[in-house]
């Protein structure tokens, strides 16, 4: 408990230091089953300097926080550094990296990571994320870094495109599937590579769409289902 208590208590200093106050040392622990020593202590703690002017906290914990924060720092700094593990931040990625399988997106807990049904796109709001680390701990090509602040700025509010690419264009019916750089990178890696991929047939079927690629081994020459009635199945009971 008193772990969790310290990490808020560390995060509270970060904004106070922020807000140039110069007072983030005023925040304690106090650890007491005495109320009388309790409430002693919590008067003796309290300064109305530090609130320049009343503010209206409505909202979640999360908005709270951040009304509270932007009253106390003023105009003095935008995005504020939290220490690790904090529950406020942005994530990191590295375009290099990424091949934009979206599989972070479909386990980000609070959607602050959503995709674009229309075109292969990663988009992030700082603000929905709580830094849990699923997706940087999910992501197969370790392009993701958590960085645990406060960002003040109304940017942090909307959605950003943290990374974006164009579509492959099935070479059967055009329509768009997959990411065009992820498919033309398999094509050649198998093209002359690979015993299995030397038939340029074979290879197409990589650049095809789902539907397309079961049709065309379907009516592929050496498709299974061309090879008449499946046998029936014999047991021994066939032979008593
Ligand atoms: S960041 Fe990683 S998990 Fe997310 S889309 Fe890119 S490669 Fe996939
Ligand atoms: S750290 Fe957690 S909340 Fe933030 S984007 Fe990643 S999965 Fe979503």
């Amino acid at each position: 408990m008193s772990s969790s208590l310290n990490l808020q208590i560390e995060i509270c200093k970060n904004i106070l230091k922020a807000s140039g106050t110069k007072n983030e040392d005023r925040l304690k622990l106090i650890e007491t089953m005495d109320p009388d020593f309790f409430e002693k202590k919590i008067y003796g703690q309290i300064s109305k300097e530090l609130i320049r002017e009343p503010i209206l906290l409505v909202g979640n914990k999360r908005e709270i926080t951040r009304t509270a924060t932007k009253a106390l720092v003023g105009e003095n700094e935008e995005v504020i550094k939290l220490p690790d593990t904090s529950p406020y931040g942005e994530i990191i990625v590295d375009t290099n990296k990424c091949t934009l399988c979206l599989a972070c997106i479909s386990l980000c807990p609070t959607n602050a990571l959503e995709d674009n049904a229309d075109k292969p796109e990663l988009n992030f709001t700082e603000n929905a994320c709580i830094q849990c680390g699923i997706c940087e701990n999910t992501c197969p090509e370790t392009a993701i870094k958590l960085n645990p602040q406060i960002n003040l700025n109304n940017e942090a509010l909307s959605q950003k495109t943290l990374h974006s690419e164009e579509p492959f264009e099935c070479i059967s019916c055009n329509r768009p599937f997959g990411v065009k750089s992820t498919i033309n990178r398999i094509v050649s890696k198998l093209e002359n590579n690979h015993w299995m991929y030397q038939d340029s047939k074979k290879l197409d079927l990589v650049k095809m769409c789902d539907d397309c690629r079961v049709n065309a081994q379907y009516h592929d020459e050496n498709s299974p289902f061309k090879y008449g009635e499946k046998p029936k199945i014999r047991t021994t009971d066939d032979y008593q």
